[in-house]
């Protein structure tokens, strides 16, 4: 029984000290080191009498620097918020302004682009606080917190333009961490290939998965994301036997051949991935080159810490089938709930994924009235208050009982008074040839679908095709050729860019 993330560290940096923990491109951290540096940073925290329970934001690069930091604030007692050091200052000053921390952790040359956002706080600066083994006044404070005290607070985009800091206790990183220990066989013979930026709610999988079992963290340098061939020799030269990316990045190698030129045969055991659909067509691309892997489909939104349903792939798919988002993870109940609040349990009917379980976030820091929207009442139990988070995305069984993903729910569109989703339109033209990225977006101004894509081809010739795939009505009416298809800063298409081109 765990109350606190830190216990993994302590325990995996007594048992292997000399283990690497971190690399980076600069930098590599034992996990004796890694303790150490998170035990000094706390020490440091504690010294400035900034007291317990608060926000301490992050403003380092991408580095092993950021995740002892992220330590050493749970050391400390309080919880860590990153701040993208690429974020533009207009985002940076709207978080500042949600999340008001009174101490930020940096470095001294980042600090002076700091002073120019809405902030004046203290400033703790990394390169000037030492390893340290042990200090009463950490250990007196860490053995203070509770698994229900807020481990960090990630910030995801509002709808209104103001950032939500969606907050998470150390008990839902535990049980969820459990959960991916236990269900992928992880151990400290496994080396984790890092793509997810520490901001992003997939780290988490990676960060506290080494750290429970003394794996080794290699945090992947960016540019090698387009790099495909050589994003493979890196992979092949570290070992790294297990990734958890966005289907995007899975899908720069399949696209672009890599597989074909760089032998991974033994190399990977799993290949994860979650936060947006992954299409089968390039899913088999990467089955037919490395058919031993392990490989699987997480689901989830920040809100439930990471991931709530999981489907290890284990049978062939058609290039334009909808890989399935499987079943809920243990200890996590989903709720398909239709427009009426009802259960539904039948096969094809659509609704909306609601989930209940201790990876609830514990709402939207300072955000009530968003708190309130998304984190509501069970409406299936009246009896006693039970907490539900509604994430918006509409799925569906299968005649396995296996839920599989529709879009989300603001996806839906009514065109010609017809309910279209347009995910299921996405999921026919990614089978087409040659077709690796796509996005339909609605047109409401002129009332018609936009499918963008990543191959030459004109309107006509796609929708010849995909009139095998699916009803007329649901063809495009204009299709716009993206060959770079933009990705955001989570790894994903970029929708909201997209839309700008409308
Ligand atoms: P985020 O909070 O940034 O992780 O985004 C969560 C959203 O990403 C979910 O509500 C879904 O709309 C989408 N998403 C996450 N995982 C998947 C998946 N495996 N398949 C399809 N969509 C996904």
């Amino acid at each position: 029984m765990r109350f606190n993330v830190l216990e993994w560290l302590e325990h995996t940096s007594k048992k292997m000290p000399d283990k690497m923990a971190l690399w980076d491109e600069e930098e590599q951290l034992t996990y004796k080191e890694y303790h150490d540096k998170s035990i000094g940073i706390a020490d440091a925290i504690i010294k400035t009498g900034y007291g317990t329970k608060k926000p301490i934001a992050v403003y380092i690069e991408k580095s092993a620097k950021v995740l002892a930091s992220f330590m050493g604030v749970a050391y400390s007692g309080n919880f860590y918020s990153p701040i993208d050091t690429e974020m533009p200052e207009a985002r940076v000053n709207k978080i500042l302004e949600v999340l008001r921390p009174g101490l930020v952790i940096t470095t001294r040359k980042l600090a002076e682009e700091f002073k120019s956002f809405d902030y004046h706080g203290k400033f703790l600066f990394y390169e000037e606080t030492d390893g340290k083994e042990e200090s009463q006044e950490v250990r007196d404070t860490f053995n203070s917190v509770i698994d229900t005290d807020l481990l960090y607070v990630l910030f995801t985009s509002g709808s209104t333009g103001v950032p939500k800091g969606v907050c998470i206790t150390h008990g839902s990183v535990i049980d969820y961490i459990d959960w991916v220990t236990e269900t992928f066989g992880i151990t400290d013979k496994d080396a984790f290939g890092n793509q997810a930026p520490f901001y992003f709610d997939n780290s988490i999988l990676d960060i506290y998965s080494a750290m429970k079992t003394g794996a080794s963290l290699y945090i992947v340098p960016q540019k090698l994301f387009s790099q495909p061939v050589l994003l493979l020799e890196y992979l092949k030269e570290h070992r790294i036997n297990t990734i958890f990316w966005v289907p995007s990045a899975l899908i720069v190698v399949s696209k672009l051949k890599a597989l074909r030129n760089v032998d991974m045969t033994g190399v990977l055991k799993r290949v994860l991935f979650c936060g947006e659909v992954m299409p089968n067509k390039q899913l088999n691309i990467w089955r037919k080159f490395l058919p031993d892997v392990i490989y699987a489909n997480l689901y989830g939104p920040t809100e439930i810490t990471d991931a709530c349903t999981y489907y290890i792939v284990d049978r062939e798919f058609g290039d334009d089938e909808p890989l399935p988002m499987g079943f809920p993870m243990k200890n996590t109940d989903i709720l398909v709930l239709d427009e009426e609040d009802h259960l539904v349990l039948e096969t094809g009917v659509v609704g909306e994924l609601c989930v209940r379980g201790v990876g609830l976030a514990k709402g939207y820091y300072r955000n009530r009235e968003k708190t309130q929207v998304a984190f509501v009442q069970n409406p299936l139990n009246d009896a006693y208050e039970e907490k539900i988070y509604r994430t918006g995305d509409l799925v569906k069984y299968n005649e396995r009982h296996e839920l599989v993903y529709l879009s989300r729910k603001d996806f839906q569109i009514k065109h010609m008074g017809h309910r279209i989703e347009l995910g299921e339109i996405e999921t026919a033209v990614s089978s087409l040839p040659g077709v690796s990225l796509c996005c339909c977006l609605y047109d409401d101004k002129r009332s018609r679908i936009v499918l963008f894509i990543d191959k030459e081809i004109k309107k006509d010739e796609v929708n010849e095709q995909l009139k095998t795939m699916i009803p007329e009505y649901m063809l495009p009416g204009k299709v716009i050729i993206e060959e770079k298809m933009p990705i955001n800063a989570n790894g994903k298409i970029d929708r909201v860019r997209l839309k700008e081109y409308l």
